[in-house]
């Protein structure tokens, strides 16, 4: 993936910072002075409002709070947390620069991006001095060892999960690919996921799950519910982030697994996500719905629940329904 070629000056000569912030949705920074910009930051997204600075001109922006700064390469590489050349490559494609990695003429390099798009990346970093045994995760139920296994802590260093507790996300071959953060303190929003990341491509937990010695998963919507039902005994347990079953997820699961077990929140939502997935899987692989009482969710069950939950008619629904 690093042979391929882009220019690097074409991109910047191309590209202007202020359609770069646009298309993250940058749309606050305001102008105070003839060709500048201002604003609250989006790369480490804190709250003063004069933090962030562009020069329209220079094509350049600076951060007075998180200390970044550069050119427009540099910040697609900040907000992507990615290689300047590999931002490069991303800026050539969505922008279609002539001469850039956007160049339809040449299939490597199409295919190359076409399908790194749809993926998410592994990242180049780890977060450090996470906290396992923060108050929020104790009130929560989960136990150090449980956080430890899943790499879950409170995290105060610098950026875009300052303030959080992390949540190391993997992809099916167990590459480290994001961190989700669970704000501890109710600020919005709840969960903070990197601009980018393709919650469809994967799913929560696989890469333990698919190594545990089981033939049915437990599939749960919540990072929480998984770490709960894990702590309870189940290893073999994902989650979907959400209520959808997305194609990809599908297919990681009939492939390694011969039944699973729907385990969704007792909301009205869960109980509709349950029968349309149930309904999604119909005749591809055997399927049995965990009904958690009304308005409950996995996550605020006791251990002694989940089991006595899970361990009820095992299979007994049988195929697809
Ligand atoms: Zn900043």
């Amino acid at each position: 993936m690093s042979s391929e070629w882009v220019d690097f000056g074409a991109v910047k000569a191309a590209v202007s910072l202020a359609d770069v912030l646009r298309s993250y949705g940058v749309d606050w920074l305001r102008s105070r002075r003839p060709g500048q910009l201002e604003g609250r930051c989006p790369i480490h997204r804190g709250q003063r409002v004069d933090a962030f600075h562009v020069s329209v001109s220079k094509n350049a922006f600076q951060c007075f709070a998180c200390q970044a700064q550069g050119n427009v390469l540099d910040f697609v590489a900040a907000m992507e947390r990615c290689s300047v050349r590999e931002a490069a490559c991303l800026l050539a494609r969505r922008f279609a620069v002539a001469g850039g990695a956007a160049d339809p003429g040449s299939a490597p390099q199409s295919n190359w991006l076409g399908k790194k798009e749809g993926m998410n990346r592994p990242l180049r970093f780890t977060l450090r001095g996470v906290d396992r045994s923060h108050p929020y995760l104790r009130a929560r139920g989960i136990l150090s060892e449980t956080a430890a296994r899943f790499g879950v802590g409170f995290y105060g260093g610098p950026g875009l999960m300052s303030g959080r507790v992390v949540i190391p996300i993997h992809d099916a071959q167990g590459q480290l690919v994001a961190y989700a953060g669970r704000a501890v303190d109710g600020a919005p929003p709840k969960y903070r996921l990197p601009s980018g990341f393709l919650k469809s491509q994967v799913l929560f937990n696989f890469h333990r799950a698919a190594a545990a010695d089981r033939t049915e998963a437990v599939v749960v919507e919540g990072y929480f519910d998984c770490l709960k039902v894990h702590q309870a005994g189940f290893a073999a347990v994902v989650a979907l982030m959400g209520t959808t079953l997305f194609p990809a997820a599908e297919a990681l699961l009939r492939k390694r697994f011969g039944q699973l077990a729907l385990m969704l929140d007792g909301d009205s939502a869960g109980r509709r996500a349950t029968e349309r997935i149930a309904q999604q899987l119909a005749g591809k692989c055997r399927v049995r719905r965990v009904i958690v009482s009304a308005g409950g969710q996995p996550d605020q069950l006791s251990e002694a629940e989940i089991t006595a939950l899970l361990a009820r008619d095992p299979g007994q629904e049988g195929e697809g329904r």
